[in-house]
């Protein structure tokens, strides 16, 4: 057995030194001391991120640096990280030190037990804003509502996935990834170990509000085709209000009943334009979410490029 530690980096610079250092000693202390390699993949770093990891290789032995030639996005940092390792099985987790390495072991145990996929669950986040822990919670259970994939609540993307777990998810290529999605998708055994998330060790988020609604959206779109058929029901819906409402002025017309005393059919016809305008463009929009994910998928661009790949 041969352990890969899959570690996406974006301006890391002060956490790669503690960071291996604890998976080093964890996995050098597994039962049965496995093989192992820890693939650090930098994603375009604009810090010391690079030189950090240079510094690494130099001093231990079994690290990878796989260097991308931009930044790409976590997601993508963390596929390229998992199509370039070699082991059986991979882990994957952030480099902020906000997953312990040491749950490492108690994933290992269950990998032994025989399952393909062991997935850390947050019983506790450190840290972080009760905004960030609100939405979060929110966004995890909405998920589960809208998708028919069974997406475990209040997972990240801190998981052990057996060889033939990662070969499935290499062999999708969509661009638009959600990763957790993607492996609750390809089935096999799966369970969960709690844990509770820590605080980032240094640095600061790379989620900010806005990136981490697209990344909402990324999960939708990518799980769920509710958002196009709610647009459609919802159309249906005005649409029979609007039969109702017409019957009632046609009524109104041929028994003459007098309309109000104010000018007639103002009020009425605006409430009907503005409303009938916003459903028209919510409907557009979410079209236009599905649409420019189909664009991008539709021209077919590798996921990342890698610019260099070191051993040590
Ligand atoms: N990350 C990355 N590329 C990016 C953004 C983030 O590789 O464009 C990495 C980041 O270095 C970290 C992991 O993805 O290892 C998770 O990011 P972060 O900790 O900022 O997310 P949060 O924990 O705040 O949700
Ligand atoms: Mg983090």
């Amino acid at each position: 057995m041969t352990i890969s530690v899959v570690v996406p980096l974006y301006n890391e610079e002060r956490n790669v030194a503690p960071l291996v250092e604890r998976i080093v000693a964890i996995v050098e202390r597994l039962p049965d001391r496995p093989a192992y390699e820890i693939v650090l993949v930098n994603d375009g770093s604009s810090d010391g991120t690079l030189a950090a990891v240079r510094e690494e290789l130099k001093r231990r032995t079994n690290l990878v640096l796989v260097n991308l030639s931009r930044n790409f996005g976590h997601q993508l940092a963390a596929t390229a990280g998992l199509e370039l390792a070699t082991g059986d099985p991979v882990v994957l987790m952030d480099g902020d030190l906000q997953d312990p390495p040491e749950l490492i072991a108690d994933f290992v145990e269950k990998y032994r037990q025989g399952y393909d996929v062991v997935y850390a669950v947050r019983r506790t986040r450190k840290g972080e804003s009760a905004f960030k822990i609100f939405t979060a919670r929110l966004f995890y259970r909405a998920i589960k509502r809208l998708t028919n994939v069974a997406i475990p609540v209040d997972t990240g993307d801190f998981r052990l996935m057996s060889r033939r777990v990662v070969e499935a998810l290499r062999r999708s290529p969509e661009r638009h990834r959600f990763l957790r999605g993607m492996v609750s998708w390809v089935g096999f055994n799966q369970t969960g170990v709690e844990y509770d998330r820590d605080e980032r060790n240094a640095g600061e988020t790379k989620y900010p509000l806005p990136k981490m609604i697209r990344f909402a959206v990324d999960g939708i779109t990518s799980f769920s085709d509710i958002p196009l058929r709610f647009a459609a029901y919802f159309g249906f819906a005005v649409s029979a209000i609007a039969f109702v409402y017409a019957m009632v002025v046609i009524v109104a017309k041929l028994f003459r009943v007098n309309p109000p005393a104010y000018t007639p059919g103002w009020a009425s016809t605006i409430v009907a334009v503005v409303f009938l305008g916003g459903v028209q463009l919510i409907s557009l929009g979410i079209i236009g979410e599905y649409l420019g994910r189909i664009y991008d998928q539709v021209k077919g661009r590798p996921l990342y490029l890698v610019s260099d790949i070191e051993r040590s």
